[in-house]
């Protein structure tokens, strides 16, 4: 059993010297347990927060030389369970960085055996696009005719916030690293616009993409970013605060700015709010029928990048801090 551990905590950002490479022997299920074979394994920026030393993230801290815990789609090898038979398909939330996992079926998310793309079962069909449509639909409130500004455009969340952003009719502007990004987030993903904020000059590259201002914006990244589109938020603008992957190695901004951003949710009635997605499963099923729907009907595209081996997930995890995914980061293991 090949398994990703991690051997010390990252000091800022993480480098592939912080993981390592084992092989051990596979386990065996006991009764009431089975056993999976990982084929796709989710990376992710909050496994960011698990690998300190403290609870700075909604999920435990990463044990140091044990494997690291992480979505998966699985396959079952062996099942000592009477609700789960050999060659099932399933969903884990956190099989993590090796080839094979015992579960005891608590929590796991049953797929189609024979589904095309398993792999969207962690992106657009998973916790992913429920991320995207739960934090837009349920805070952002879209209204057509709005403007819509996505940070991380072209990432695994901004990219479906996005498209459904655009069939629920606002003008949709992303915000993204680099010009190649940009004119994928526009060309493939159907964005009206996405500016490059490595460029100079983003706030005035903004005012004219964005000429009513700014009525819903979903957060991805918070720091610079957040800064430049805060001023262009129109009254009554919404907030979904997702994520603020800018922040997550330890590098953060200053504070002095939180009394204006604070009165700013005052004087123009702001609506700030955070959200976890794990806590609205409730509305999982609503979601996927309504994605499943586009999906099928071509009225948006699912994106992903996906790497080889299990031997190249360090490395993988270690782009997402640099930009080098578009859309859902995934790691394909043999089957
Ligand atoms: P992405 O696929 O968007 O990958 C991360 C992207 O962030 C990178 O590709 C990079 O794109 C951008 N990025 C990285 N570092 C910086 C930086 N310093 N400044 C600006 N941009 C940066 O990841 P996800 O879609 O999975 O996650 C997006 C956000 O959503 C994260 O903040 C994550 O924590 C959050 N999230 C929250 C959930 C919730 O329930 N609240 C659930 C899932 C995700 P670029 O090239 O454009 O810089």
């Amino acid at each position: 059993n090949r398994q990703v551990q991690l051997v010390r905590r990252p000091q800022g950002a993480p480098v592939p010297g912080d993981f390592r490479i084992v092989d051990g022997r596979v386990p065996a299920p006991s009764e009431g347990q089975m056993l999976l074979r990982n084929l796709y394994l989710s990376l992710d920026p909050y496994m960011r927060g698990r690998m300190n030393d403290s609870r700075d993230s909604y999920a435990p801290p990463y044990a140091l030389d044990a494997p690291l815990g992480g979505g998966t789609v699985a396959r079952v090898v062996r099942s000592r369970l009477d609700s789960f038979a050999e060659g099932d398909l399933v969903v884990t939330p956190d099989a993590g960085w090796q080839t094979f996992a015992i579960s005891d079926g608590i929590g796991l998310r049953r797929l189609p055996n024979d589904m095309e793309q398993p792999s969207q079962a962690l992106g657009v069909l998973g916790m992913t696009g429920f991320t995207a449509w739960w934090g837009l639909t349920a805070i952002g409130r879209p209204r057509a005719g709005e403007t819509l500004v996505v940070s991380a455009a072209a990432g695994a969340v901004g990219s479906v916030v996005g498209q459904i952003g655009r069939l629920l009719g606002c003008r949709v502007v992303g915000i993204a690293g680099g010009a190649d990004k940009c004119r994928q987030v526009v060309e493939e993903m159907s964005f009206d616009a996405c500016l490059d904020y490595r460029a100079p000059d983003l706030p005035v590259r903004l005012r004219e993409a964005a000429p009513d201002g700014i009525d819903i914006y979903f957060e991805n990244v918070g720091g610079a970013v957040r800064e430049a589109v805060w001023p262009f938020l129109n009254n009554d603008a919404r907030v979904p605060l997702c994520g603020l992957v800018s922040g997550y190695n330890g590098i953060t901004e200053g504070t002095g700015g939180i009394h204006a951003l604070l009165m700013s949710l005052i004087v123009k009635r702001i609506r700030l709010q955070g959200f976890m997605n794990a806590e609205h499963l409730d509305c999982f099923s609503d979601f996927e029928r309504q994605m499943r729907g586009w999906l099928d009907a071509g009225h948006l595209r699912a994106h992903e990048t996906i790497v080889d081996g299990l031997d190249q997930a360090p490395a993988a995890f270690v782009g997402l801090f640099e930009g080098h995914n578009t859309g859902k980061l995934v790691v394909r293991l043999p089957e």
